[in-house]
């Protein structure tokens, strides 16, 4: 009691001098922050990534505007860690949240982005997505979705906040842009510099499009199969010989739609079914072969998942327009990305977790008129632990203590200097769903090294001749040498980063449980 109430003193002693601070180095010169921040969004359904599976109008226009990063990766490509990382500026191991299922609660009293920046004099909220199981701290305003082990549902989300649980009706990126635009008119009023930290459920698994796109839905469309769909795995390491990612295995009748969603209002329902009931009904009756349903999934599976996309890039539209027809752009700093990317089709899988360019790359896209060339692209090697460095740079606040990521400022200037950089992965959650080993491993400018140590397996890539991590070099004739060199760089940044030699213990029953759980979700 005494502890918090000492440092709710301290606290409020920071903020008194930050507000003199503020006054007299004029508020206005600090820009507003608006971190728009989607769930498994994969660069390749991101249109200003070119190539895309489907258009992104309004998210492409954050690249127009600014800077579109092409080498953007996370550190730890699950939902949970990942959101930590942003908060924190640090890999896994440092804040503490490792794992989606079996490290919470995130630890909010750590140093940790908004804290700084409520420190510093800045409005701060988070609204949407959290999944970090802890109420949000220095947060002066936060909704968050509750439900579904604080997944959410699509439709008819609840929120939680400091006043209890709202059963809220609708879609949830409607819900999410509603409740950010309403608070961004209260900041406005306010006056002093704002940090919003809009945060989406879409994309997430089970990938529900929202109603414009049930409505419009085209269910004789078809998208094209990527190359590796049907790859055989055998020959392949352990790791990806026994992990549960397969789309005919473990992706379930709700997943494809086949089976009914439940917490529809009888509107909501009436869509659904008007878009999917007849094409069910075909798919029940044919009689198709394996292939064939693996390729009937994967259709249902992409086109649920690009609607989502697109329900939510109609949202972030919103979102801008507001920005923009509020003259806000000309001080705000506007961020795309996503927690992570995702398989989608590649190899056969869905879902993230792994250290494959599909998997830990993301979007990463950064408008701040004045401050970047707009319409420009950038190929340095990024991370995510490089979000919080860099907004708080921007901000002129200076954390108390160092993070692992690095300010991306520099990167902005008309001649940037040349960027040297190696990045640092590590996966944790084993056992966990889709029984992905635990890897860490080095990406260099040109090399991917993996080791995933509970089977000692290494990977080597070349990203160069490989960019689909489809060609395991490691321990090829020829490749010592660079062998040699990645395992020297993958040390160093162990060292650097003080990754500890053992990862936290996991409850026995873990295991087990996580295994039952997909059982029980294959029969239902
Ligand atoms: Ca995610």
């Amino acid at each position: 009691m005494r502890k918090a109430s000492m440092q709710g003193m301290a606290r409020m002693g920071a903020a008194l001098l930050t507000t003199i601070f503020s006054v007299a180095s004029s508020a206005a010169e600090r820009p507003n922050i608006v971190f728009i921040f989607s769930d498994d969004h994969a660069v390749r359904a991101v249109s200003a990534y070119g190539d895309s599976l489907v258009e992104t109008p309004n998210i492409d226009r954050i690249a127009a505007g600014g800077m579109r990063f092409d080498r953007a990766y996370v550190g730890n490509a699950i939902c949970g860690p990942s959101r930590a990382t942003l908060l924190t500026g640090l890999h896994s191991h440092a804040n503490g949240f490792y794992s989606n299922e079996w490290s919470g609660p995130f630890d909010g009293e750590q140093q940790t982005l908004s804290s700084l920046l409520q420190t510093a004099g800045y409005q701060t909220a988070v609204i949407g997505k959290w999944h970090l199981y802890s109420d949000p701290v220095g947060f002066d305003h936060w909704e968050v979705i509750d439900n579904v082990m604080e997944q959410g549902t699509y439709y008819n989300p609840s929120f939680r906040s400091p006043a209890g649980i709202e059963e809220a009706t609708g879609y949830v990126a409607d819900l999410v842009t509603d409740k950010s635009i309403a608070w961004l008119k209260a900041a406005q009023r306010e006056g002093s510099p704002f940090f919003l930290l809009y945060n989406h459920k879409t994309p997430h698994r089970d990938w529900m499009p929202g109603p414009e796109e049930l409505r419009n839905w085209d269910e004789d469309a078809r998208f094209e199969e990527p190359e590796t769909l049907l790859r055989n795995l055998d020959g392949q390491t352990r790791a990806r010989r026994e992990a549960r990612m397969r789309i005919e295995d473990y992706m379930t009748d709700g997943d494809v739609k086949l089976s009914k969603t439940f917490n529809l209002t009888p509107e909501q329902e009436a869509l659904w079914e008007q878009a999917f009931a007849e094409g069910n009904r075909q798919y029940e009756d044919a009689d198709l072969s394996a292939d064939e349903a693996l390729r009937w999934k994967y259709q249902r599976y992409i086109k649920t998942y690009a609607a989502s996309v697109q329900s939510m890039d109609r949202q972030i539209g919103r979102l801008l327009d507001y920005l923009e027809s509020n003259g806000l752009m000309d001080n705000t700093i506007v961020l795309y990305s996503s927690d992570q990317g995702f398989f989608l089709g590649e190899n056969g899988w869905f879902d993230k977790r792994w250290m494959d360019e599909v998997s830990s790359q993301v979007p990463l896209l950064v408008q701040w008129q004045g401050h970047i060339p707009p319409g420009t692209a950038s190929d340095a090697l990024v991370q995510n632990i490089d979000f919080a460095p860099t907004l708080l740079a921007a901000a002129s606040v200076k954390p108390d203590k160092p993070m692992h990521g690095v300010s991306l400022l520099p990167l902005f200037e008309d001649d940037p200097k040349p960027w040297q950089r190696d990045l640092y992965y590590h996966f944790y959650e084993n056992p966990g769903f889709h029984g992905v080993a635990r890897h860490y491993g080095v990406r260099t400018e040109r090399y991917k090294l993996v080791y995933y140590y509970q089977n000692d397996e290494w990977e080597l890539f070349d990203l160069v001749t490989d960019p689909d991590d489809q060609v395991n070099l490691y321990g090829k004739p020829d490749y010592d040498d660079v062998t040699g060199d990645l395992k020297q760089r993958l040390a160093k940044l162990r060292e650097q980063y003080q990754v500890p030699e053992s990862d936290p213990e996991v409850p026995w029953y873990h295991g087990p449980f996580i295994r039952g759980v997909e059982q029980l979700m294959k029969w239902l």
